[in-house]
């Protein structure tokens, strides 16, 4: 059967990546995190003291772009790609609420997003991918054969985030979340290049009453039907 890209894009915290996962393993495609890939920038810029909470030196990051080798590396028993960053394995490093309140910042600088976005268009030259995060549909596979939009009100998503941390054994708390949840939104919609916004031909989703399953099973059935026209 013929290979198809699909595009997750969305808010913050809506389930994105739990889906995407979900639909790579029944298709049998490859899963890429492109939210994982600004992360690991942002967590390199914060070890080489580049950006602190008020502090942020946008011309030492870009020089130092080059020293940045970002790669995903099969997990087998996790079943899904894990990233790495210059051959560390910086998947957990990543999810903390610290680089959260940075990785916005980071994602606005032009420099960062022509190399992601460069490596990503790579990784899915031969089709067969599921990828996630702010601009997919709109600007790495403008061409991909669908694209979903993902969103829940900012108090549910803040919720799963928080739960999701806690569970982790972070000590944070549901209003630090919140407001992190609420401000990536703020400066992610409204940067200059590639701001978050759906594309004109993606499927929005609105999962705020809606459980996992459900969502699954109604966007599989949708990936199925594209498939099935091609
Ligand atoms: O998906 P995740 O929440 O891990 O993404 C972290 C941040 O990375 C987003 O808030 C956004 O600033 C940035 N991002 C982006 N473009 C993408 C994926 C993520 O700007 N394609």
């Amino acid at each position: 059967m013929k290979k198809i890209t699909i595009a997750i894009d969305g808010y913050s915290s809506t389930g994105k990546s739990t889906l995407a996962k979900q639909l790579a393993k029944e298709l049998g495609y490859v899963y890429i995190d492109t939210g994982a890939m600004y992360r690991a920038v942002t967590f390199f810029a914060m070890q080489k003291g580049l950006i602190t909470a008020d502090y942020f030196d946008e011309q030492g990051l870009v020089n130092a772009l080059d020293q940045i080798h970002l790669e995903f590396q099969y997990n087998g028993l996790r079943g899904f790609a894990e990233i790495h960053l210059n051959q560390k394995n910086v998947e957990e490093a990543i999810r903390t609420l610290e680089v959260s309140r940075l990785v916005s910042q980071i994602a606005q600088l032009s420099e960062v997003r022509k190399k992601l976005v460069e490596q990503q268009q790579g990784f899915g030259r031969s089709k067969g991918v599921v990828m996630d995060g702010r601009d997919i549909g709109t600007v790495v596979f403008p061409d991909a054969e669908l694209k979903i939009f993902m969103t829940a009100s900012p108090e549910i998503r803040a919720k799963r985030r928080f739960d999701e941390l806690v569970a982790k054994g972070q000590a944070v708390t549901y209003d630090e979340v919140f407001q992190n949840v609420v401000e990536r939104d703020r400066i992610d919609t409204t940067r200059k290049d590639s701001p978050l916004v759906k594309a004109a031909d993606a499927i929005e989703f609105d999962n705020s009453s809606v459980d996992r399953e459900t969502q699954f099973l109604q966007i599989t059935a949708l990936a199925y039907e594209v498939l099935n026209r091609q």
